[in-house]
């Protein structure tokens, strides 16, 4: 069968994460987590084939040469991260819908690739300071890796336009069940 497809997209720090680990509880017999392929290594807490499909650069641009991947980008200087076509198929076969979690610009791509059979959200921070002060309070970014992901995060909002759907996370739990309802009118058309 072809399913649906649920992106979420969002500024570093806007809460995208926890929503959609929100949605994948609320909705766990309809939609399943797309594992996308990525060549950063792999942190201490992470399992290959469960967070990523972790590879290596050469193994990843074999596959972009093979028209293996729905979408990639370069989403931080040699480091390649890409949704795999074969993923989403298999998530199809099993009967279930796909839901990602991407960068602005990759949620953008699959949505073009895919038409109205994806439903691309993007998760809007409240603003650019509250944004910055969530980014500090996380405590895991350096003075010039926030710097970067504050100037990122201001050319991503300029696109923000061209989603399906602005989510304001200006407060987690009522960005959370805006975010259900939404999935849930999505998957009843
Ligand atoms: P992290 O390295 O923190 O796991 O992810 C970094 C960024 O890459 C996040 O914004 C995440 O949404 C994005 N990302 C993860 N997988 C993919 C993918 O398959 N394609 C694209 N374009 N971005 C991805």
């Amino acid at each position: 069968m072809n399913g649906k497809l649920i992106i979420f997209s969002a500024p570093s720090g806007a809460g995208k994460t926890t929503i959609v680990h929100n949605i994948l509880k609320r909705f766990s017999d309809q939609i399943e987590f797309s594992i996308s392929a990525c060549t950063r290594s792999m942190r201490p807490n992470e399992t290959n084939g469960k967070d990523y499909y972790f590879m290596t650069t050469e193994e990843f641009k074999n596959k972009i040469k093979k028209n293996e991947f729905a979408e990639w980008e370069e989403v931080y200087t040699g480091q390649f991260y890409g949704t795999l076509k074969s993923e989403i198929q298999r998530i199809w076969n099993s009967g279930k819908h796909v839901i990602f979690d991407l960068d602005v610009q990759g949620g953008l791509n699959l949505k073009r690739y895919f038409g109205r059979q994806a439903y691309a959200l993007f998760v809007m921070p409240p603003s650019l300071e509250i944004l910055e002060l969530r980014l500090k309070q996380r405590q895991t970014e350096t003075p010039e890796s926030l710097a970067r992901r504050v100037a990122k995060a201001k050319h991503e909002i300029e696109v923000a336009d061209q989603f399906d759907k602005i989510l304001v996370n200006e407060n987690l739990d009522k960005a959370c069940s805006d975010a259900e309802k939404l999935v849930s009118e999505f998957l009843r058309k």
